[in-house]
């Protein structure tokens, strides 16, 4: 995971020592004692260089714009003119990326859904948006999985009624996990079956719903009106964005367009296992402002990890 955007971040650390080797040689040429510093600084025209070269790279690693200007006005504040001893050199660049990285990764607080959901009144809905092709049917089924694990039973509903290839996926999931699943036909209103996949919980004291729901381009208008009616009638208690974390800018502009039209609560990030880059889930959280809840580490039901921000960028840091 992440291995180009580690690479590229270690090179960047790199590139400060070779800044930093070449003052010690300068302060050495002047042989003025006294004048040998103790440190070595970073001028504005040193960094300027290397500064340019990460933002090309994060930009490369599918950082979009607006969070890379954010990286680099903090990182330059961090290291601009500060006096650094050679030999912490290295830790010192690592933890002005790493408090960076952290603060762009915004929210602070861990969210921890199974603490939600016990302090909450029963069924607790959830609902999952976001485009097809991203994972959200598989991701619906992980979650499930979780939930059942954490002694919490589960409805599920089929509210993608734009392909009768959607409710299919959906009914084959239920049926592996056991689970019930409650649907219309075809072109059936979306809405309605997820309300009464809430009656049915409500009725057999069900705790919780998860709502699929259907995921053409998110431009279009009629989508967008279907969610909203969703959400007007059921009125989830979480709202769900599934982003594909291989699309890169696509998955933030997805996020961004959701969130704008339903308001979303959180996010999950799937295909992180095959990830090179890792740049999604840093503009993702950076852009929207909600917290990245679990990413999907592969294809099976267990392949779901709760997103930790520390975890995460030890990731890209470690070398
Ligand atoms: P949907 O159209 O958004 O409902 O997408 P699906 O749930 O059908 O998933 C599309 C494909 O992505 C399937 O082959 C899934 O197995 C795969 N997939 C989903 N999540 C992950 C993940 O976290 N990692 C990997 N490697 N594949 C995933
Ligand atoms: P598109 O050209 O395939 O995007 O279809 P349109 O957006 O023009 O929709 C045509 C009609 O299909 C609309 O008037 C809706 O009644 C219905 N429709 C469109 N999108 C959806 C959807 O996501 N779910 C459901 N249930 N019906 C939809």
């Amino acid at each position: 995971m992440f291995q180009s955007l580690k690479k590229k971040v270690k090179e960047f650390i790199g590139k400060t020592e070779e800044i930093a080797e070449r003052e010690i040689k300068l302060s050495k040429a002047t042989k003025i004692k006294g004048i040998l510093r103790k440190g070595i600084k970073l001028s504005e025209k040193d960094l300027e260089g290397i500064l340019y070269d990460l933002q090309l790279d994060l930009i490369q690693n599918d950082v979009a714009v607006e969070t890379t200007e954010a990286i680099l006005q903090e990182l330059k504040e961090k290291l601009l003119g500060r006096e650094i001893e050679r030999e912490n050199l290295d830790r010192f660049i690592k933890n002005s990326l790493r408090e960076t990285l952290l603060d762009v990764l915004t929210p602070e607080e861990e969210v921890d859904i199974l603490s939600i959901i016990q302090k909450s009144e029963k069924p607790f809905k959830i609902v999952f948006f976001g485009v097809n092709g991203t994972g959200k049917t598989t991701t619906i089924a992980k979650v499930a999985k979780y939930l059942m694990d954490n002694n919490l039973s589960i409805v599920l509903a089929a509210g993608d009624t734009f392909r009768a290839g959607a409710i299919e996926q959906i009914e084959k999931h239920s049926e592996s996990l056991g689970v019930k699943l409650i649907k219309h036909q075809k072109g059936a209103d979306a809405a309605a079956v997820i309300y009464d996949a809430i009656k049915h919980a409500k009725a057999h004291r069900i705790d919780v719903v998860l709502a699929d729901t259907a995921g053409r381009m998110q431009t279009n208008v009629n989508l967008m009106d279907e969610m909203k009616k969703i959400c007007r009638v059921n009125k989830p208690d979480i709202k769900i964005f599934v982003g594909d974390s291989l699309t890169g800018n696509d998955a933030v502009d997805q996020a961004e367009r959701f969130n704008k039209e339903i308001g979303i609560d959180a996010i999950i990030l799937t295909k992180m296992d095959a990830d090179a880059k890792g740049g999604s889930a840093l503009s993702i959280a950076n852009i929207t402002k909600r917290p990245i809840l679990f990413i999907g580490t592969g294809q099976g039901y267990e392949d779901l990890k709760r997103f930790d921000r520390n975890w995460f960028v030890e990731q890209i840091l470690e070398s």
